[in-house]
């Protein structure tokens, strides 16, 4: 019951406070991916070229679940905005347990990327860019272009889409200080 109630104050602020700034009055809307859609973007070279590679807390490598959120009505130039993503961290933490979040821009929508580790159930995931020649070759040969080219190219998309990393925990130290 608190914690629904929690929930209600936070959804409250989240309207209240894109209504002040959006002059399109429309409030942030958050809706957790589907299984089929989370691995649809999964597979997409460019979406996950920056993905889960370490738990913060067990340092497990190699097992880890993502948990993805489309968040609507969010205008381009908030979604970079210090406020709205604390915002919207904050939430996803309360509502669904997720400790670190991080929010990607692809193909004109607006994404929260998260994941949990197997081993120890922490959502405190550090993720990286890291391509494995898998991908990069099975991209060159679709694409026909060399190697180093296309290696590069799906960095530089990568490091585009990827805004910030966000943690409830340094959100409240920064807070505090
Ligand atoms: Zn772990």
């Amino acid at each position: 019951m608190l914690a629904t109630a929690e929930n209600d104050r936070i959804s409250r602020r989240i309207e209240r406070s894109t209504r002040s700034e959006d002059t399109m009055n429309r409030p942030i809307q958050i809706r957790a991916l589907t299984e089929q859609e989370t691995a649809e973007l999964t597979r997409s070279a460019t979406f996950n070229a920056l993905h889960p590679v370490r738990c913060r807390q067990c340092g497990n490598t190699h097992t880890f679940g993502r948990k993805m959120f489309w968040i609507g009505g969010v205008p381009k130039a908030e979604q970079h905005s210090d406020s709205t993503q604390g915002l919207i961290a904050h939430h996803l933490k309360e509502r669904y347990g997720v400790a670190s979040v991080f929010f990607k821009t692809y193909r004109n929508r607006f994404y929260v990327d998260s994941a949990l580790c197997k081993h120890c159930g922490s959502t405190g995931i550090e993720f990286d860019i890291e391509l494995s020649d898998d991908v990069v070759a099975a991209v060159a040969k679709l694409s026909g272009r060399p190697l180093a080219e296309v290696r590069s190219a799906i960095q530089e998309r990568a490091e585009s889409i990827a805004q910030t990393t966000r943690t409830v925990e340094e959100d409240e130290r920064r807070s505090r200080e």
